[in-house]
């Protein structure tokens, strides 16, 4: 078959390698100027760097299975970083889960039984039978009392899903924790947390080089326009002006470009995608002269304009960017919220007191470039019995396939599950491939 990709984040881009391997050719169109989705990365101090902080857990298996098949296992790095989280202007570190106890935002008896429940939790093999149907603002105040909520959960669920965080459900909060946990060895332990040296750019630029080597063929800075459809099944794609005929096609779009792009989708299946809200992803970086604090990852629960500052040179060496203190400062809002109309600037203006909040000595002296990333499908609002939210691969038009991170579940997105769903789907449409050629008349 002629397959026609769009998009080569890292799920068009393990979609376009297992087609390649089950004997088929590939042609993938991105509208930006180069391969790497939500994963791309930009220059600083030399070393490309992921515009989005990025890692991966221990459980991210897939992930690491395709860095090492590409022979980069050498550059992956396992470090046990220093975390916090920040309540009422103080930093408390959460590094092992004795840190618990010191957590002295709240009384004693709420700290055991945040920890208590944390522990149940990541022992429940079946959360997602159990809470499909509970929202898990509803069961986590339930379970660790207001006062732990308000402290905790509360402020990562808002921080996370803004509006719709009373929504979110329980699977979601559940996998997360689960999974969190099993980045760490024993009760006691420290978590490790992977990262590519030199950015995840060298995995995906690879996978890339791969697939053009095999004799596919990627169009940057080609937007697919639209997905040309007759006798209700896929003929091919229009893209950058021009048509491509191909005997099926993939979009690994968001589900809002994916309803531009294909707008001959049956009713009940455009429903499906209509039915899922996204938020917003923000990070305004920083390069700094110094270190803003010692902690990588800082959950912020106080009411800042931003929900979590990353500090990457506290997981790698400043060093390997010239010598630049890396920070990023993450939010997620819902579509028109005035942040995502502002320039790097104004965002820094308006984080500033939220940055004296978390280092008062801080200054804005400190600063040598300001960055400010956005991407609208940065993350799916997963609510409560979100299975049937779910669009399946298949369109529901002959030759047409989705496959995108609203089909991530019970986990939470990430690099991990792109790439898994792009080899899943490429499987499902290869064994496809006789019956999506008799629908369309074809002789095989
Ligand atoms: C803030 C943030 C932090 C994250 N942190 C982590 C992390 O720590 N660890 C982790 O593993 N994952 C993380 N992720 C998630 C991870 O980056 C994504 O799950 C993954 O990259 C999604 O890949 P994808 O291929 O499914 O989608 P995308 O990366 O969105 O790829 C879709 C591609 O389609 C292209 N496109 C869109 N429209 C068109 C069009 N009309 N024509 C052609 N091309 C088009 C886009 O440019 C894009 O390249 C993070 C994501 C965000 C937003």
């Amino acid at each position: 078959m002629r397959v026609g990709i769009v998009g080569a984040g890292v799920a068009g881009l393990a979609a376009a390698k297992t087609l390649q391997e089950l004997g088929h050719e590939v042609t993938l169109f991105e509208g930006r100027h180069e391969v790497g989705g939500q994963v791309v990365t930009f220059p600083v101090g030399g070393t490309p760097l992921e515009c989005f902080y990025h890692h991966l857990f221990t459980s991210d298996t897939v992930a690491i299975r395709y860095i090492h098949e590409l022979g980069l296992g050498h550059h992956l790095r396992w470090i046990e970083p220093y975390n916090g989280h920040l309540v009422n202007g103080k930093r408390y570190p959460f590094v092992t889960p004795f840190d618990l106890l010191r957590f002295d935002a709240i009384p004693l008896a709420s700290r055991i039984r945040l920890g208590l429940v944390a522990l149940y939790l990541r022992r429940q093999a079946d959360g997602l039978d159990k809470y499909e149907n509970v929202t898990a603002r509803g069961w986590m105040e339930r379970a660790v009392g207001s006062r732990a909520f308000n402290a905790f959960w509360g402020p990562l669920l808002r921080g996370k899903f803004a509006d719709h965080a009373d929504d979110v459900g329980m699977v979601w909060l559940w996998n997360k924790i689960y999974l969190r946990f099993a980045s760490r060895k024993g009760t006691g332990s420290k978590e490790s947390l992977g990262y590519l040296e030199g950015s995840f750019r060298r995995y995906y630029t690879a996978l890339a080089g791969l697939i053009e080597g095999r004799g596919g063929t990627i169009h940057l800075n080609t937007n697919a326009e639209q997905v040309s459809v007759e006798d209700g099944a896929a003929t091919g794609l229009r893209a950058g002006g021009e048509f491509f005929p191909f005997d099926q096609v993939l979009m690994t779009t968001p589900n809002i470009i994916t309803r531009r792009i294909a707008p001959d989708l049956p009713a009940d299946y455009a429903a499906i995608l209509d039915s899922v809200k996204y938020q917003w992803a923000t990070c305004l970086v920083l390069t700094l002269n110094r270190p803003l604090t010692d902690m990588y990852w800082l959950s912020i629960a106080d009411d800042l304009p931003f929900v979590a500052c990353v500090e990457h040179t506290n997981f790698m060496r400043p060093e390997d960017y010239d010598g630049n203190h890396i920070l990023y400062l993450s939010n997620y809002v819902s579509p028109g919220h005035p942040v995502l109309e502002m320039e790097a600037d104004e965002v820094f203006e308006h984080y500033l007191e939220g940055l004296k909040v978390i280092n008062p000595r801080f200054d804005p002296s400190w600063v040598r470039e300001k960055w400010f990333f956005k991407d609208p499908g940065g993350q799916p609002v997963i609510g409560t019995n979100y299975s049937k939210s779910i669009p399946p691969f298949r369109t529901g038009v002959p030759g047409l396939y989705l496959a995108n991170t609203t089909q991530v579940y019970p986990e939470d997105r990430g690099q991990n599950y792109s790439l898994r769903l792009g080899e899943e789907v490429a499987a499902l449409m290869d064994r496809d491939a006789p019956s999506v050629a008799a629908a369309k008349g074809a002789w095989i």
